[in-house]
């Protein structure tokens, strides 16, 4: 029998963050497990963009949101396991949960936070033998820093948001823009896409066919007409220095959805105190479902006081509905002496 914790928080999103946080005002034993080896959940996949939309936050990158999460999150000290995904789920005698981990670890727990999100989303990556040996040097699946194309001819593969968001980002940085796309037409915002066909070079519907190096970079590639399906047809070499591959990305939720979760259209169905069907378990973040919800990060983290609480009122009927507000809670008292000045 392993530990037993008060709450499980399944996923390392924005959700399952903030839930850790809350959960430790409210004097919970809580344990967050992570399938990737770092936090941040779906936020990653635009860790280079700047935020705007997180009330009373400036606006800010992406990647120092994750951090302040991330330090929010570990404030109370919760047990944090990364790189684990959690798979099945048992119900134990007087209402508890076995979760089992694809490590083969189990997890007791009086309740669980689902806060799954997207699922553990991995980047799709080019489906060229030997692609892999220039990932650390020029094949890049994300553009982290726009500055290090300047100068550059950069060729990006790619039609939906982000394929066109970079080729409108990196133009006027790097020396030229290709984009190359299976399609004739592409999934963004019209305004993007127009202005992308006015000032790079776009190619569809044609596909990456070919890389070469020399050494460990890439050098050229070829491309092709995607509906060729000889090889050696409609094909032209490109010089280039680098090359961004936006193909979309994989998910996977692990075993979670074979645990009897009413799961609807839109995902996980919750009450308006984000319950599910099971009891003891509860739904926060991008996953959960229930009418008007914000697939937003400010969602995120309504949804996750809310989880809380259910959770705690769960686990103790007579618990008040809600933990006393940070302004006035006790608990703060040493840590804000300990703040050389307030945030
Ligand atoms: C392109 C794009 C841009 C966006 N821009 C904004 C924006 O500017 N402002 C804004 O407010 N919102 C934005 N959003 C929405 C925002 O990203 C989501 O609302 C937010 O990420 C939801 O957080 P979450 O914690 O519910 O889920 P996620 O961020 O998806 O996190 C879920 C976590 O759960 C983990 N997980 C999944 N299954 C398991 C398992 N079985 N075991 C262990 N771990 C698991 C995943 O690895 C992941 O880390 C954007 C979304 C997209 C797609």
């Amino acid at each position: 029998m392993s530990e037993l914790y008060d709450l499980t928080i399944v996923g390392g999103g924005p959700a399952g963050l903030y839930a850790a946080f809350y959960a430790g005002m409210r004097d919970m034993k809580v344990k967050l497990i992570e399938g990737k080896e770092v936090l941040g959940g779906f936020l990653h996949h635009y860790a280079e963009k700047t935020i705007w939309d997180v009330g009373g936050i400036p606006p800010l990158r992406c990647e120092q949101l994750i951090e302040r999460l991330s330090a929010q999150a570990r404030t109370f000290d919760p047990t944090i396991l990364l790189g684990r995904r959690v798979d099945t789920l048992e119900r134990l005698e007087r209402g508890a949960y076995r979760l089992r981990t694809d490590d083969g670890q189990s997890h007791d727990t009086r309740t669980i936070l689902v806060a799954v999100g997207r699922g553990i989303t991995e980047m799709t990556k080019l489906d060229i033998r030997g692609a892999d040996r220039y990932e650390l040097t020029n094949l890049h699946y994300t553009v982290q820093n726009p500055e290090s194309y300047r100068g550059k001819r950069v060729l990006i593969s790619g039609g939906g948001n982000s394929a066109v968001d970079w080729a409108n980002e990196l133009v006027g940085i790097a020396r030229e823009v290709i984009v190359v796309h299976r399609r004739p037409e592409f999934g963004a915002m019209e305004r993007s896409v127009a202005r992308m066909l006015e000032m790079a070079d776009v190619r569809t519907p044609y596909v990456l066919r070919e890389l070469h190096g020399s050494g460990d970079a890439i050098r050229a590639v070829t491309i092709g007409h995607a509906d060729d399906e000889e090889e050696g047809t409609g094909i032209e070499r490109i010089d280039v220095d680098a090359v961004v591959v936006s193909h979309g990305y994989t998910r996977s939720y692990g075993d979670l959805l074979a645990w009897g979760l009413e799961i609807g259209q839109h995902g996980v169905r919750v009450s308006d105190q984000t319950a599910t069907n099971l009891p003891g378990i509860f739904a926060a973040g991008d996953c959960a479902t229930y009418a008007n919800k914000v697939k937003l990060i400010a969602g995120a983290f309504t949804d996750a006081v809310l989880a809380v609480n259910s959770a705690m009122r769960h686990i103790d009927a007579e618990a008040p509905g809600m933990a006393y507000v940070s302004s006035h809670n006790e608990k703060f008292r040493e840590m804000n002496k300990r703040l050389k000045r307030p945030l």
